[in-house]
């Protein structure tokens, strides 16, 4: 299946879980900027010695370290039938970018899903998977931090992917099978162009 999706949402609003099985169902790679930074910080690599010092205080990472590392991934054999995007673009600028790297490349997005979910709750959800998953920036402090940078710079993509047809918007809350169905459903009609 070919098909160019982002996925946006607030933290903890479920998009890893749900870019798993979106992409399974789909067959595209599911590119997740904050999985690839993650690994790099436990590798050691250089680029995981630059992004820490945001990553742990639920900071952006500079937009040009981020955009050079989509830009590679997005030229990676297996996205070049289509793909998911988990967590970038996170704000305006790297809107931009993105589309800049896909018109280099001749292609452009099919769809752009926004999945929302009530800031108390993914606060809530976030703090139960700190202690499952022990992630550095699950902190009660960093978590309020991403929410207010994801309002600020996140939250306004909404209005810039709507102006342009692309935007479908999903209710995160519920059962995980029963947000995948409705994932699903959004998705469906972009499939068709
Ligand atoms: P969440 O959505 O739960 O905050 P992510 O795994 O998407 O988690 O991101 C974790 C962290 O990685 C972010 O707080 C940020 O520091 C960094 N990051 C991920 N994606 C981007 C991006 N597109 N631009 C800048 N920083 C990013």
């Amino acid at each position: 299946m070919s098909v160019r999706l982002v996925l946006f949402g607030p933290p903890g609003a479920g998009k890893g879980t749900q870019a798993a099985r979106i992409c399974d169902k789909l067959g595209v790679p599911a590119i997740s900027t904050g999985d690839i930074f993650r690994s790099n910080i436990k590798g050691g690599t250089e680029l995981g010695r630059r992004v820490v010092e945001y990553t742990s205080v639920g900071a952006l990472v500079p937009d040009e370290l981020t955009d050079e590392l989509v830009r590679a991934r997005l030229a990676e054999p297996d996205a070049a039938e289509g793909f998911l995007l988990d967590g970038y673009p996170r704000n305006l600028a790297q809107v931009d970018a993105l589309d800049a790297i896909l018109a280099d490349a001749g292609r452009a997005l099919d769809v752009v899903v926004e999945i929302t979910a009530d800031a108390e709750v993914v606060v809530e959800r976030l703090l139960k998977r700190a202690q499952i998953e022990g992630r550095v920036d699950d902190t009660e402090d960093v978590i309020r931090h991403r929410l207010d940078v994801y309002a600020d710079q996140t939250a306004p993509l909404s209005g810039v992917y709507a102006e342009r047809g692309l935007l479908v918007r999903v209710d995160g809350l519920g059962e995980i099978d029963e947000v995948t169905d409705r994932l699903l459903a959004a998705i469906e009609p972009a499939l068709h162009h």
